[in-house]
């Protein structure tokens, strides 16, 4: 592939009529508060070009994109849309990282994905599904730093971040080594777990984008609970681009979008919402905390101890759901999600053993919290 030199100076595009910027951790970027995961797009060409390239007619300047999403199809899904639209605008690509990784084998993705995107350089590219573990795959000699120095000394590059789902913690640890510019960690309404990860990135300047604002559609059904707690009578999807937006320390909220409406509901919502005004972030965690509170010690706190269940019950995912329903009030969602649930995970399989109460350091009574998520979904 040939190297095209990147117009590194260029600022991102922005139209402040339709969208607010915030700083994007020590880049000098000023990134749209909206940015667009592009997972989410449909098998729509036309649909798709439309989006993305509406999408930058509104000023957001962040797309978020690997080659491996949708069967492999994300990237070219969001190409078209992109096309005579890229100058001053964040394109990230993500490649993964795992101990058969080479500087070899990274730098050709980091190509393969450029020509798929008509790019000549990414502004951003993302370490993907990374994890503390993976530190010496990414530090060793011919490994992934390697091909990022590389990279970056030839313009293909301009900045690195990484995303993945390892604990709050190991990440306060790779984000303080100094080698990203962005992390990008799932954050909204009801899932807060890397609000400590959030804030230290903040303190370091590193930037944050939050993905998943609406709990990947979760948080699409109202919630009389979460309007209450958040004092604020809105759609629940607004709510919650509210509350990620609330946080000083989030850069931009990447919300996958793959309809019109959405697009334009959370753009509206991007430029109508002052953090400065409107935004009592404090205010909006202590609600929160507040609904939490209500369950008692008596929650799931994710551990697994009590994996595997003998019958294959996927016990962790029920119980986030019934602290989704009895926290938060998202009846409807839970309802649908237990229904969907693959019949091998399913709580149908519970034969009442009782081995995961046995394993649960927190005493939950798991069999009778999966009856009443079995009545509430009419199983
Ligand atoms: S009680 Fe049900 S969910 Fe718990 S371990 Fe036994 S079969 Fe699995
Ligand atoms: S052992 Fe208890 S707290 Fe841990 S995942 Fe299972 S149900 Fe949740």
């Amino acid at each position: 592939m040939s190297v095209v030199a990147p117009a590194h100076s260029e600022p991102l595009i922005r139209n402040d009529e339709t969208m607010r910027y915030r700083p994007f951790g020590k880049t000098g970027w000023q990134v749209s508060a909206l940015s667009f995961g592009c997972m989410r797009l449909q098998d729509n060409p036309e649909l798709n070009k439309e989006l993305v390239s509406t999408a930058i007619d509104l000023g957001v300047n962040y797309f978020e994109s690997t080659r491996y999403y949708l069967g492999g199809t994300c990237q070219h899904r969001t190409a078209p849309g992109l096309e005579g639209k890229t100058a001053g605008v964040i394109v990230s690509g993500k490649e993964r990282i795992n101990p058969d990784q080479t500087a070899y084998l990274f730098r050709k993705e980091i190509e393969r994905q450029l020509e798929i995107l008509g790019l000549s350089h990414f502004k951003f590219f993302q370490v993907g599904w990374f994890h503390w573990g993976n530190m010496p795959h990414l530090l060793k000699q011919g490994g992934v730093l390697d091909a990022i120095r590389q990279a970056k000394a030839e313009g293909l590059i301009q900045c690195v971040g990484f995303t993945g789902h390892d604990s709050p913690e190991n990440f306060i640890k790779c984000i303080e080594t100094g080698l990203f510019d962005s992390l990008t960690v799932p954050y909204n309404l009801i899932n807060r777990s890397y609000e400590p990860t959030i804030k230290r990135a903040g303190q370091l300047g590193v930037g944050v984008v939050a993905m998943c604002p609406v709990a990947g559609g979760v948080l699409a059904c109202e919630s009389s609970r979460l309007k209450e707690a958040l004092q604020m009578d809105l759609p629940t999807t607004e709510m919650a681009l509210r509350f990620v937006l609330s946080n000083p320390d989030v850069s931009t909220a990447c919300s996958g979008m793959n309809t019109m409406e959405q697009l334009q509901q959370n753009v509206r919502t991007a430029r109508e919402f002052d953090p400065a005004e409107q935004g009592d972030f404090g205010a909006m965690c202590e609600g929160l905390d507040r609904l939490r509170a209500e369950l008692g010690d008596k929650f799931c706190t994710g551990c697994r101890y009590c994996m595997p269940c003998p019958e294959g019950v996927d016990i962790p995912r029920h119980m986030d759901l019934y602290r989704q329903w009895k926290a938060f009030g998202l009846e409807e969602s839970v309802k649908q999600n237990v229904q969907r649930m693959p019949e091998a995970k399913s709580l149908t399989r519970c034969t009442k053993c009782g081995a995961c109460i046995q394993a649960c350091p927190n005493d939950l009574q798991v069999p009778d919290m999966l009856d009443e998520l079995s009545r509430l979904a009419g199983l």
